[in-house]
């Protein structure tokens, strides 16, 4: 029988299980809080540049997510980025081949999320505030007072933290959440004012401040205009998370100027983005949380790999676990 269930959260994982609930014959309504669909799996676009300043590419190893991604047309927004990749190892580059093949969004990563969006009922810009139940199923509550439902059954993808805060007062699920850290992340995002460009195309860092660094202008459909994004290690991310973002920034640009050999110049335009909960530290090692008495699962990349293709796996597992139990 249909069933019609909440999902809080459209990121990859929480479309990715409203999707495989829709396909089932379930009628779906996902929540966000952010502007657009799609998470962390995002795009900045300024001053006619645009900066993928969450994750920078993503590699397929499972049969299932490929095969989930081509049936579902999803994937027809993926190119691979044929770029001159390199990692920084005890202050040398040492060139590298992309194997598996890194795939990018075109023309950004957040399309990603806009292609998994098509043909769900996603509702943007609501910040789910509480959880409530009753005899006639879940209500979800957001900031401004709405209410949206009722639900048979609800699936809350939001970082780890924050979904036991969703759902403390209701499941169990909540004590296993609250405890899995997320590591913090600096992005730094520069268009120089020349053509300033890094070494290589992508450069994985194993440096003391730097993490990882790239020419996203080398990425298919991108403007053809230096538009460089670092990211921090997350170690250093960490001791610097209230640091005064100018101070950050200085740091980064001395990072990058020292290990790459080049002068950056002041910059034409540059943003930080600070992501409090950038990807797991530890992974939990179990595809997803399910409560079935209370109705109630929870799913998101902090369940085994903190991925694009970790968040498909575990929101997949979980409508299916969940659609199983609620059976
Ligand atoms: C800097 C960085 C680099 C990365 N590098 C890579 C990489 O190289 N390769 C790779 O594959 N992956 C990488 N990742 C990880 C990848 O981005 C994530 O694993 C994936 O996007 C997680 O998807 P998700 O659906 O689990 O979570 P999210 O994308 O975080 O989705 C959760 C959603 O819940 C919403 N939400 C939270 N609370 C509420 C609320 N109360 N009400 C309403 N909505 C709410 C949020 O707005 C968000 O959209 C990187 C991430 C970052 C930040």
């Amino acid at each position: 029988m249909s069933k019609h269930f909440g999902v809080i959260g459209a990121g990859i994982a929480g479309l990715t299980a409203a999707r495989r609930l829709r396909n089932q014959g379930h009628s779906v309504l996902v929540l966000d809080k952010g502007r657009r669909p799609g998470g962390r799996t995002s795009t900045r676009s300024m001053d006619g540049l645009s900066f993928d300043h969450g994750p920078p590419f993503f590699t397929i190893t499972d049969p299932m997510v490929r095969a989930f991604g081509e049936t579902s047309g999803v994937f027809s927004c993926l190119e691979a980025w044929q770029g001159r990749f390199a990692r920084l190892e005890a202050g040398r580059l040492v060139p590298e081949l992309p194997d598996p093949p890194r795939l990018v969004g075109v023309p950004g990563m957040g399309t990603i999320g806009q292609r998994l969006a098509q043909e769900i009922d996603v509702r943007v810009s609501v910040h789910v505030n509480r959880l409530e139940r009753s005899a006639g199923g879940w209500t979800i509550i957001d900031r401004d007072g709405s209410s949206y439902g009722p639900f048979d059954a609800l699936i809350v993808t939001a970082p780890p933290a924050q979904a036991a805060a969703l759902l403390r007062e209701h499941s169990e699920l909540a004590a296993t959440l609250e405890p899995i850290p997320m590591a913090v992340c600096f992005s730094w995002m520069i268009a120089p004012e020349s053509r300033t460009a890094l070494p290589f195309d992508g450069i994985r860092c194993d440096h003391p401040v730097l993490r990882w660094a790239s020419n996203e202008q080398s990425k298919p459909g991108r403007p053809d205009s230096p538009a460089l994004v670092v990211q921090a290690n997350h170690t250093w991310s960490e001791a610097h998370r209230d640091s005064d973002p100018s101070e950050v920034v200085r740091l980064l640009r001395l990072a990058v100027e020292e290990s790459f050999a080049i002068r950056l110049g002041p910059p034409r335009l540059e943003s930080l983005h600070r992501w409090l909960f950038a990807q797991p530290v530890e992974p939990l090692g179990t595809p997803c949380l399910i409560d079935p008495d209370a109705c109630l699962a929870a799913c998101g990349d902090w369940a085994l790999r903190g991925s694009i293709e970790g968040a498909i796996q575990s929101g997949f597992a979980c409508a299916q676990t969940l659609m199983e139990a609620l059976a």
